[in-house]
């Protein structure tokens, strides 16, 4: 026993160092979709090590004491209860319920960071004096981006999940608010250094509290997917903050991943959405509030599942594009099995798909595979924008954002510049949807009142399915 209790810290940096080699795989593996499935496969093995390598590493170091005992308890019941949620809640979780489900996992790191940053100030016994200092600015760092995190995931989760409304709050001089928030900490760090007051901390807690949940609460709907990513990138480096409290090496290089991946994947994003990364980052820096918005803008048309199977009859070419409403109508099925009819007859079917449709990443790819379409009938919006003019139907199921002409046409819009399907230069343009409502990003959509268009109200799996039986 007693050698085990020697060589116990060693093994466990050689897990550690094999989990970050996994980590890194996962990565490497979750670039492609053809290697993705193995990369899932080498991120859970390495977290299956971390947890055991961790928890041996407590079981040995606390094997004589009794407070550490007490603690081996609580470690074992929390990964326990733990695990058992987050099985259960994978397991019943939508597809369109995942984004918020991410954002919330991410307030959990957040509230992680702050709750180690704060044991690190209360209960400090080991730092030499000369190291103080440093321990310190740990210290107010890792609370300062948990605190950012936790609150700021919490409001996506809201947002996401439309418990609160997805437009971009516009509190006066909310950016001399951030930029203030940000001057409030740095004098607050170099404070506590010198002066290490529990007072300080407090204050410094609130403030990232505040400017988390303002960060995020001041950002449009219409970026939320680029937020998401951002907060992911936070938590990363929440994470590698609490690494360096609490000497964890695993702990730093996880968080440091995390941290910058999903700042990359910000930056990514904001190119293919035409957004400043800086101004998304900074909780939507130079973005006006938007005018009147979501008012209707004139009369609308409306048709029946009947003429639309006529339409598509004489139609010679047909462009499906999908969008939220599809996922939450399960509508893929009907929609897969109306473009295969439309193929038979000899028309010309494909689906334009727009980065951002839905509410993650590769969403209606994702639906569309599922529904067996096949992937040389599915076009990325780069791909498919320049054929729209020679196309007889567009079929937007669901979609509204990702199809505004607004974002082309109209600079003061809240979503100008973000490049869009360009379905209203087709000859006939049909939009499936319950009503009249605004999409995600909460602004009004001229395509409906278009004279090429015609809105066919209503679930979109059951027009889907009143098309085919028409046809
Ligand atoms: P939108 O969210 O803009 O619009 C979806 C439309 O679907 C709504 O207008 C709604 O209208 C309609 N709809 C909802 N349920 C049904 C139903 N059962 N049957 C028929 N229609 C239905 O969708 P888009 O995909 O065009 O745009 C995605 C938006 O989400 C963008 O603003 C994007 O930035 C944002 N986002 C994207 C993320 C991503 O990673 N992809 C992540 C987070 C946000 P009605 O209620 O009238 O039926």
């Amino acid at each position: 026993m007693e050698s085990l209790l020697t060589i116990a810290p060693m093994l466990a940096t050689a897990a550690y160092i094999v989990s970050s080699l996994l980590f890194i795989l996962s990565l490497a593996g979750l670039s492609k979709h053809e290697s993705a499935k193995g990369g899932i496969v080498y991120g859970v093995s390495g977290m299956a090590l971390a947890l055991v390598a961790t928890t041996f590493l407590a079981l040995t170091t606390g094997w004589n004491d009794p407070a550490a005992q007490l603690g081996l308890i609580f470690l074992v019941v929390g990964l326990i209860i733990g695990a058992a949620i987050g099985l259960w809640r994978a397991r019943v979780v939508e597809m369109t319920g995942m984004p918020e489900l991410i954002a919330i996992l991410h307030s959990f790191v957040g509230v992680a960071a702050v709750l180690i940053g704060w044991n690190g100030a209360l209960f400090d016994t080991g730092t030499p004096e000369s190291f103080k200092g440093i321990h310190h600015a740990e210290i107010f760092i890792g609370v300062f981006i948990g605190a950012v995190t936790f609150t700021g995931s919490i409001v996506a989760n809201l947002k996401l999940s439309a418990k609160i409304s997805s437009k971009p709050l516009m509190l006066p001089g909310k950016n001399l608010l951030n930029v203030g928030a940000l001057v409030g900490f740095v004098g607050l760090t170099v404070w506590y250094v010198i002066t290490p007051d529990i007072s300080l901390l407090i204050a410094v807690t609130v403030l990232a509290l505040a400017l988390g949940w303002h960060l995020v609460a001041s950002i449009g709907g219409g970026d939320m997917p680029v937020v998401v990513s951002m907060l992911n990138s936070y938590s990363g480096w929440a994470a590698a903050a609490a690494g360096f409290l609490l000497n964890n090496d695993l702990l730093i290089v996880t968080g440091a991943l995390v941290g910058s991946s999903g700042a990359y994947l910000s930056y990514i994003m904001c190119k293919a959405m035409n957004r400043s990364f800086i101004s998304v980052i900074a909780g939507g820096f130079g973005i006006a509030a938007p005018s009147a918005a979501d008012e209707e803008t004139g009369e609308h048309r409306e048709t029946d599942a009947a003429s639309v199977a006529e339409l598509l009859r004489n139609a010679t070419s047909v462009v499906i594009t999908p969008g939220y409403g599809m996922a939450v109508a399960q509508a893929q099925y009907p929609v897969a099995d109306l473009a295969a009819r439309l193929r038979e007859k000899g028309v010309n079917v494909r689906f334009g798909i727009h980065p951002v449709a839905g509410r993650l990443p590769g969403h209606m790819n994702v639906l569309l595979a599922e529904a067996k379409v096949p992937y040389d009938i599915v076009d990325e919006m780069d791909e498919i924008n320049e054929d729209f003019a020679t196309t007889s139907v567009v079929l937007v199921i669901g979609a509204n954002d990702t199809v505004n002409p607004a974002a082309a046409e109209d600079p003061s819009s809240p979503i100008a510049g973000m490049p869009v399907l360009r379905v209203w230069e087709a000859e006939n343009v049909i939009v499936f949807k319950r009503s009249m409502a605004s999409g995600y990003a909460g602004v009004q959509n001229p395509l409906f009142f278009r004279e090429n268009a015609a809105m066919l109200f209503g679930d979109a799996k059951q027009k889907v399915e009143d098309i085919l039986r028409a046809l």
